[in-house]
C-alpha cells in the first residue's frame, strides 16, 4: 500500500514536472522565443554541416577518402542540409541559405569536369596515375 502511494505520488510529480513541456505555447512572446531557439539550432546545425562538407572536400582532395565514401557522406550531409533549409523555410526565414551549397556543388562539378581531361590523368611531378576530380596527387601531394 505504501509502495502504491509512492508510485502515485511519483506519477503525479512527473505529470506536474513534464506537463508544461506538452502544453501549446499560448502567447506571441512564447511562440517567438520558441522560433528563435529553433532558428539558432538550425543555423548552428547548418554551419556544422557546411564545415563538415568543407572537411570532406579536403579529405577527398588529399586522397584520404574513396570515391564511394565521399559521395555517400556528401549526399548524407546535403540531405540533412536540405532538411534544415526546408525547416528554415517553414519558419519563414527569407534568406538565400542554399547559396553556399549551390556553390559547393558547382565547384565540385567544375573540378570533376576539369579533372577528367587527358592532361590530368598523370601527376606532372611523380607520374602517378590520378583519379578525376582530385586537387592533389595522392602519391606525392603535389597540387594539380
Ligand atoms: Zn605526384
Amino acid at each position: 500500500m505504501i509502495f502504491l502511494a509512492g508510485v502515485i505520488l511519483t506519477a503525479l510529480a512527473a505529470i506536474f514536472v513534464f506537463m508544461p513541456l506538452f502544453t501549446e505555447p499560448k502567447g506571441n512572446l512564447e511562440v517567438e522565443l520558441l522560433a528563435e531557439t529553433e532558428l539558432d539550432r538550425l543555423m548552428n546545425r547548418k554551419a556544422v554541416i557546411y564545415s563538415n562538407l568543407k572537411d570532406l572536400e579536403f579529405e577527398f582532395a588529399m586522397g584520404r577518402l574513396a570515391d564511394g565514401d565521399f559521395r555517400r557522406l556528401e549526399s548524407g550531409f546535403k540531405m540533412e542540409a536540405a532538411e534544415i533549409l526546408q525547416k528554415l523555410d517553414q519558419l519563414g526565414i527569407e534568406e538565400n541559405l542554399d547559396d553556399g551549397i549551390e556553390k559547393a556543388i558547382a565547384a565540385r562539378k567544375t573540378a570533376l569536369a576539369a579533372g577528367s581531361g587527358p592532361a590530368q590523368s598523370h601527376c606532372p611531378s611523380c607520374g602517378a596515375e590520378l583519379l578525376p576530380g582530385k586537387q592533389f596527387c595522392a602519391d606525392c601531394g603535389r597540387r594539380l
